[in-house]
């Protein structure tokens, strides 16, 4: 029987693929896990034990066929693991890198509960994709028949990919516009290349190019081409623009010299991995080299900015957050992955003010309030957590007097984005947001407000995950395509 090669979790103990020393990581932007031997990935496909009602498949956003791939894995069945894990998952192969999965399907999976460490999904997933790129199982889009409607997504980011490659396949015409030089969103320029090299996007672009997607690029909508336009232009229009309005420290002199905002630093960097010249990175002011750095936040971003700095030769690197470890929204793997690599955290502490490197009468370093000052140190204060705000979190309260200098030539903001404000920025009536600023669409069909005008990922849901993403991509293109549909039998009548 089948599920004989299953079940093995009580003998064999949870593997990861191999991790690179955190010496030889630190050097380069590669990814710092290497791919699972074939028998591994499928000794540990086979741990599984097959659950009646798989919790790890009703806490993936996907709702992936987890236990059907391990078992296919687990008989090295992998171009059929392959088939059922593309079924549900545009990108299978950059999910199972960058989902938290410690907060999704591994979270949940229910033999950690009897004390065995859990499946190792997302490592698994990413091995049948790799694979299946490999060999050449991966087949061009075809369209069984070509249709008349085109749709404009605005946003080549997961959410508009997902969706274009969906409305492809259904025959659907598809131009997708960015403001950016190359596609894939923050999988690009955002998200660095140790958790996700650029070449596992860049095939993905390939992909839909070639299998008929248009992109228009460097189009800023708003401002290049106007969402009229576009809207006159195509049968149906994706707003996937996700959020980019950096919030911001709300202490004076904000934007001193050597403050820098995170996604301008990741885009940067990224951009030196594929081969860019950036004059901001030239001059120093977005290079960490020789210098020590301080970044402020404890989400996904903090953590990319922390490592980023280590990989450029940073003289130290820190990271300050208000709470407490337990208390982060960033995932604890990548807090681990970071300490391993010599990044220090700083638990229960805020930026009070910047100090400058500016000699004041005193002839000692003075808080700073010229922006064009640069700045020295980062005068902290030291909180605590007080009583669970609405929300349930503790908040953190000031400890008065504990205010010390803490060095730094370079401090990274990385205090999570918000929406931009996309009606008055597109001058579009009847677009209607939500008090956050976020696009309002049905949660189901991602329709907005406005006819033929559909939302999704992060402009939706706020600074969300990849897999979400893709999850409303997927679901808003079956959504238009029943909405043309719906159209074209309208129009017959
Ligand atoms: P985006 O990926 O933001 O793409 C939006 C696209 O729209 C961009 O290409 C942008 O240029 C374009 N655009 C915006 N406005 C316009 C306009 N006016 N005209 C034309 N084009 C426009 N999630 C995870 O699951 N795992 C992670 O490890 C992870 N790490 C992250 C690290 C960082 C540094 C950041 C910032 C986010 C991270 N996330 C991570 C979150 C994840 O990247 C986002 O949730 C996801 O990319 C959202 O997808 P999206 O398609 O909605 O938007
Ligand atoms: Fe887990 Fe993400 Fe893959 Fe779903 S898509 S199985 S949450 S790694
Ligand atoms: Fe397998 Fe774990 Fe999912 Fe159960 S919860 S089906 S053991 S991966």
């Amino acid at each position: 029987m089948a599920t004989q090669k299953m079940l093995k979790f009580v003998n064999l103990g949870r593997e990861m693929p191999e991790k690179r020393s955190a010496d030889e990581r630190s050097e380069d932007f590669h990814e710092i896990y290497r791919e699972f031997a074939d028998a591994k990935a499928t000794e540990q496909a086979s741990r599984c034990s097959q659950c009646g009602v798989p919790y790890c498949q009703s806490h993936c956003p996907l709702h992936n066929n987890i236990p059907d791939w391990l078992r296919l894995t687990a008989e090295g069945r992998l171009k059929e693991a392959y088939l059922v894990s593309q079924f549900t998952n545009t990108f299978p192969e950059i999910c199972g890198r960058i989902c938290p999965q410690d907060r999704l399907c591994e979270g949940n999976c229910v033999i950690e509960q009897s004390g065995h460490g859990t499946v190792t999904i997302g490592a698994i997933e990413k091995y049948i994709t790799d694979t299946a790129w490999e060999e050449g199982w991966i087949e061009p889009i075809r369209p069984a028949e070509e249709r008349g409607e085109s749709i404009g997504i605005i946003g080549a980011g997961p959410g508009g990919l997902a969706a274009a490659d969906r409305l492809r396949r259904m025959g659907f015409q598809v131009t997708v516009y960015d403001r950016h030089d190359r596609s894939g969103g923050l999988l690009i320029y955002g998200i660095p290349g140790f958790k996700l090299e650029k070449n596992i996007v860049e095939r993905r672009n390939a992909q839909l190019e070639e299998g008929g997607v248009e992109f228009v690029l460097n189009c800023n909508v708003g401002e290049d081409l106007s969402f009229d336009a576009i809207r006159g232009k195509h049968d149906a229009v994706l707003i996937a623009t996700g959020v980019y309005k950096t919030r911001d420290l709300d202490i004076d002199n904000a934007n001193a010299q050597g403050v820098i905002r995170a996604l301008d630093y990741l885009t940067a960097s990224n951009r030196i991995d594929l081969g860019d010249e950036i004059p901001d990175y030239a001059d120093g002011e977005l290079d960490a080299k020789g210098k020590r750095v301080l970044v402020i936040g404890g989400g996904d971003t903090a953590m990319d900015c922390v490592r980023t700095a280590i990989r450029q030769g940073a003289k130290s690197v820190k990271c300050l957050y208000r709470r407490d470890r337990a208390n982060m929204p960033g995932s604890q793997r990548e807090v681990q992955n970071a300490e391993e690599e010599g990044v220090e955290f700083v638990w229960l502490s805020a930026p009070g003010s910047f100090v400058g490197a500016v000699e004041g009468e005193t002839g000692r370093d003075t808080d700073i309030n010229d922006e064009q000052a640069a700045i020295s140190a980062v005068r902290v204060q030291k909180m605590r957590l007080g009583k669970p705000d609405v929300s349930g979190r503790q908040s953190p309260e000031l400890i008065d007097g504990a205010d010390y200098d803490e060095p730094a030539e370079m401090v990274i903001k990385a205090l999570g984005f918000e929406p931009e404000e996309l009606p008055r920025l597109w001058g579009v009536e009847g677009l209607e947001v939500t008090r956050w600023g976020t696009v309002k669409a049905d949660f189901r069909s991602h329709q907005t407000s406005l006819a033929g005008v559909f939302a999704v990922g992060d402009i939706v849901r706020g600074a969300s995950l990849v897999v979400w993403a893709i999850r409303d991509g997927r679901e808003a293109a079956d959504s238009i395509a029943e909405f043309l549909g719906a159209s074209a039998q309208v129009a017959a009548e």
